[in-house]
């Protein structure tokens, strides 16, 4: 049952106690049986349910996650959405995405706070804006909007940066991208759940992969701690424990898991209505409609699963901030927390068949798949459906490492976001 609640229906809820609240998905126990299990219940294993059920007709979906939905690094990120990359494939890819990110809070009929207010990549040198200006004609001809913006420009769309000539890394310019910003990640997460859980999908929390039902070496479903679930083909999206997976499936994936942090000050007065990130540092961040600074950077750099951040990255971050914006030095920290990324090669994300018959995969998003996430669950669903790469997914498959057809995105996927 749909329910709306006007400002007096939230205060009204709030005077008996929040008991009138409807749950905005099912939690049903698990069938013996579906068409396509996806394991991972973040954001791309979500979106990839609600494509198959809306673009493909499909009603047998599962997605089974062993813990809360958005509980991984859907709900753990720092919110950045943006197609400023360098190659032809990676555009096509994360532009699709901003345009479905365009749509989406009224395609699933929830606000996503989808928030246009740009995105600028500082450039430090002259050296710097030389590459900037190669990489904002390549993403115009890659069909993305970039605008090269010089010091003056950059100081009007955030005073509060740091302008002076003997500042650490002094600001020549910036790349800048209008049609990105920010979006609410739980938001995501939860819409998506929400309108696939409406087309027919079963989302089942608690539920934890622990092995792969093969037969005659082809996937038939999956093991969980609710038993067993057979399956036509199995979907795995689950980030930063994509290799566990793998282990338990019998296939190899090229990524290295890392924990990548993120930190949010209190709220203050508005200081910055854009979001600003350093190459030369790591270091990145944006203001949240509380007011609350998001901050975020660098890997922490060793390969670990421990899912909190080590005290020399939060350093590197938050003096890469100061040197950004001095003005902020006395903003107190109110939350740090981290989590768990997957980080192929070449820096592009793996979407395609795993190597076991029956198992396809969703991962390697490394520290920048919440901009991925509508246009990663809608090439997958495509893949999942059809047992074939949507053509904007071919470049992303895993025999680009047998090809040698790499899509090197280290500068482009900015090192943290
Ligand atoms: C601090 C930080 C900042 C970031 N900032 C940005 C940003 O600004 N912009 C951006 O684009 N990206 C950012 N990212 C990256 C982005 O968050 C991820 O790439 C994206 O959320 C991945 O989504 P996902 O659905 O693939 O994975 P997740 O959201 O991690 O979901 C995977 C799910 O799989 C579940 N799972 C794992 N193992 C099992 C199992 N055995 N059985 C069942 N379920 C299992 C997990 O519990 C988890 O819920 C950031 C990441 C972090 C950590």
């Amino acid at each position: 049952m749909t329910r709306h609640f006007s400002a007096f229906g939230v205060f009204r809820e709030g005077l008996r106690g929040h008991k009138g609240w409807a749950p905005m998905w099912r939690s049903p126990a698990p069938k013996l049986k579906y068409d396509v299990v996806i394991v991972g219940g973040g954001g791309h294993g979500l979106a990839t349910a609600y494509y198959l059920a809306k673009n493909h007709g499909m009603s047998r979906i599962a997605v089974v996650e062993k813990g809360w939905l958005g509980g991984g690094n859907t709900g753990r990120n720092t919110t950045v959405i943006r197609s400023n990359y360098f190659y032809p494939e990676s555009t096509a890819l994360y532009d699709l995405s901003v345009r479905l990110y365009e749509g989406l809070s009224r395609d699933i009929n929830y606000n996503v706070m989808f928030s246009q207010r740009g995105m600028m990549v500082l450039s430090h040198s002259e050296a710097e804006m030389e590459i900037a200006a190669r990489t904002v004609n390549a993403m115009k001809l890659n069909g993305a909007d970039a605008e090269l913006l010089d010091a003056r420009d950059v100081q009007k769309k955030a005073p509060i940066l740091n302008y002076r000539d003997d500042a650490r890394y002094p600001i020549h310019g910036a790349i800048w991208q209008g049609r990105g910003g920010t979006g609410r990640h739980d938001a995501v997460a939860w819409g998506y759940a929400r309108a696939a859980d409406r087309l027919g999908v079963d989302i089942v929390q608690n539920c934890e992969v622990t092995g792969f039902l093969i037969e005659g070496g082809t996937c038939k479903g999956v093991e969980t701690t609710q038993g067993a679930i057979r399956a036509g083909r199995v979907g795995v999206a689950t980030a930063g424990h994509s290799s566990v997976l793998a282990q338990m499936g019998g296939y190899k994936l090229p990524l290295h898991s890392y924990a990548l942090q993120a930190f949010v000050t209190e709220a203050i007065k508005p200081v910055m209505d854009t979001v600003a990130f350093s190459p030369m540092t790591g270091s990145y961040f944006s203001q949240s409609d509380k007011g609350g600074l998001v901050i975020g950077g660098g890997l922490d750099r060793i390969p670990s699963y421990a899912q909190r951040g080590n005290t020399p990255e939060q350093e590197n971050v938050l003096s890469g901030i100061i040197d950004m914006a001095p003005a902020l030095a006395k903003v107190k920290l109110l939350r740090h927390w981290a989590g768990i990324v997957d980080v192929s090669p070449d820096s592009s994300p793996l979407i395609g068949p795993s190597g076991t018959d029956g198992i396809f995969v969703n991962c390697g998003w490394g520290t920048g798949g919440f901009k991925a996430i509508p246009a990663g669950g809608y090439l997958f669903a495509h893949l999942l459906a059809n047992g074939a790469h949507h053509e904007i997914s071919r470049p992303f498959d895993l025999n680009r490492f047998g090809t040698g057809a790499l899509i090197d995105e280290a500068a482009g996927s900015g090192i943290a976001h």
